[in-house]
């Protein structure tokens, strides 16, 4: 089948890639012209691991195409899948304007071909308000007679495990319209349901709702887990210990139930205020969704609280280093990072901040210059007077110990996402601060005033 991606950011091009890897002729279309240029270089824009090596695969077979030409992607398609961004507006609620500039270009395409040309499926894979593909299908209809159909396949891909999820998803959502669209869906993704796991088919609102309540409540469940955390620390009680006692009931399970600096990244924080939106939309607030939010961004004034009670609201003179940038490990993605919060605060606070993170960097360079970017994890600590863990990589689960004592200016760490034991940093001589657990220090060390 040919396929045109619309929009070669982290959904687009896994999605790109992985079609073409099931042996599909696709087109990755973009507008930045940056990003075509470097993967026709043979590199991704993106850090996604065992991209590179598919990309280059499938672009040696012939299957594989990039391109800023939206005339030629989108004549030659049999289907064409929307993948630009939704980000929030002001107001919470999703930005449409991307998707619906690429529904005008489909319009114009399908005009220009003709109602003779075979009708083609136009797919919305953007995470998107219910009702939208809808939208995207009347403004087409409104600027065309041509016939096509329509489609909603949400995407659930995991940055950092992305290629893994597509190539073998829990679940296929598809929405449609048509018998023929649902035909078509099915026979694009059953190489990749082998297993087993269901291609849900179901009707297009439905489908769009799918995304939103999965993503909500994967939200949820860490907004939840951060309250009981800091509950824990007003009552002398442990996270840990708490968490395994109540994972160990299989009616909770023990998924996105870790306590931490609260969740990132370009879906759930976006997701969620656009739950919030959809609710107001119609008159009826989601309470729970939009406490979600709130304390997922509480959990980050909290965690900063932590690093001023020890070491002053003032922090000029002072130097922080931080631990993992990126929003999650094994990718590079940065935006809403916790991370990037908490260095604002640091700087606001008049602190020098360093920090490291094996992949995410560059991104810093652009979103926060001010910060000086370290390219070695124990380099950065250099004369810093706390480090902060911001993302759990595994090179920082079992650090070098002494070499961190020896490079920061005193061992004091706050640790974001529980990585250490409290006792053994208590016996390495660290003053110890992490979420939902008592702060330790070594026994020579008194707690600030
Ligand atoms: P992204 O910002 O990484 O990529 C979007 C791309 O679309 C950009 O490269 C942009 O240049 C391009 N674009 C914009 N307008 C265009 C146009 N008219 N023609 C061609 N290209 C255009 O976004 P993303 O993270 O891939 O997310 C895309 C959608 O998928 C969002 O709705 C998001 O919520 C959803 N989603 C994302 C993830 C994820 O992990 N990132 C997972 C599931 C779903």
């Amino acid at each position: 089948m040919k396929l045109t991606m619309v929009g070669t950011g982290y959904v687009g091009l896994v999605t790109g890639v992985c079609f073409a890897e099931s042996g599909n002729e696709v087109t990755c279309l973009d507008t930045d012209q940056r990003k075509i240029a470097m993967l026709e270089g043979g590199k991704s824009p993106i850090y996604e691991p065992g991209l590179d090596e598919m990309i280059v695969r499938n672009r040696k077979a012939g299957r594989l195409h990039f391109s800023t030409d939206k005339t030629t992607a989108y004549d030659e398609a049999d289907a064409i899948f929307i993948c630009v961004g939704t980000p929030s507006d002001e107001d919470g609620s999703a930005d449409l304007q991307y998707v619906l500039k690429v529904a005008e270009d489909i319009a114009e395409a399908l005009d220009r071909l003709g109602p003779d040309a075979p009708p083609k499926t136009v797919v919305v894979k953007s995470t998107v308000p219910v009702g939208t593909s809808h939208k995207v299908r009347d403004l087409i209809r409104s600027r065309t007679k041509v016939p096509f159909h329509i489609a909603d396949n949400p995407e659930f891909l995991k940055e950092g495990d992305a290629i893994n999820d597509f190539m073998k998803p829990d679940r296929v959502v598809c929405g449609v319209e048509s018998e023929e669209a649902a035909t078509l869906m099915r026979d694009l993704y059953d190489p990749f349901v082998r297993q087993g796991h269901p291609i849900l088919v179901m009707d297009v609102r439905s489908a769009e709702m799918v995304k939103y309540a999965s993503n909500a409540m994967l939200a949820c469940k860490i907004s939840f887990v951060n309250e009981i955390a800091t509950l824990c620390e007003h009552y002398g009680a442990n996270i840990t210990a708490v968490r395994e006692g109540m994972c160990a009931d299989r009616r909770i399970g023990n998924q996105f139930l870790h306590p931490g600096l609260g969740y990132g990244g370009s879906c759930f924080p976006k997701d969620t205020l656009a739950v919030a939106s959809m609710g107001r939309e119609v008159g009826f607030p989601c309470r729970l969704n939009e406490a979600v939010h709130e304390v997922n961004q509480r959990q980050r004034d909290l965690f900063w609280s932590k690093i001023a009670d020890e070491l002053g609201e003032d922090l000029s003179g002072k130097t922080l280093a931080f631990w993992g940038v990126a929003f999650k490990p094994r990718t590079d993605d940065i935006r809403e990072a916790p991370s990037v919060a908490l260095m604002k605060r640091a700087l606001a606070a008049g602190a020098s901040v360093r920090a490291f993170d094996p992949v995410a960097l560059e991104n810093l360079a652009g979103d926060l210059p001010e910060a000086t970017r370290v390219e070695d994890m124990y380099e950065v600590l250099d004369g810093a007077d706390a480090l902060v863990v911001c993302t759990e990589w595994n090179e920082f689960r079992t650090p070098d110990f002494s070499e961190m004592s020896r490079r920061l200016k005193a061992p004091m760490v706050f640790d974001g996402r529980n990585l250490y034991r409290r006792q053994a940093m208590a016996d390495l001589g660290f003053v110890y601060l992490s979420v939902g657990r008592p702060a330790v220090r070594p026994a020579s060390a008194s707690a600030p005033a």
